[in-house]
């Protein structure tokens, strides 16, 4: 289980979640900011943090934001992958 960045964040950015978590595992990329997968915990701590609502837990993500499962997962895997967060 990973917890997931969907589409409320694009444009917006606002990187509350990264202080917040303890691994560091949010990264930025160029629309949105993404959770690594393979690094997050599950602790939960970025969900609330996050003022457009746009973090879930991976099974609760809403139908109609599926496509961010794989596209938080593949985007690692791709030719530009996500950097650290600016601040
Ligand atoms: Fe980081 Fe915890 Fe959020 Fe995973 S659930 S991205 S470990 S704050």
């Amino acid at each position: 289980m990973t917890y997931v960045i969907t589409e409320a964040c694009i444009g917006v950015k606002d990187r509350a979640c990264v202080d917040v978590c303890p691994v560091d595992c949010i990264y930025e990329g160029e629309d949105q900011l993404y959770i690594q997968p393979d690094e997050c915990i599950d602790c939960g701590a970025c969900e609330p943090e996050c003022p457009v609502n746009a973090i879930f837990p991976e099974e609760d993500v809403p139908t109609n934001q599926q496509a961010f499962i794989a596209k938080n997962k593949d985007i690692f895997n791709s030719d530009t992958p996500p950097g650290k967060p600016k601040k």
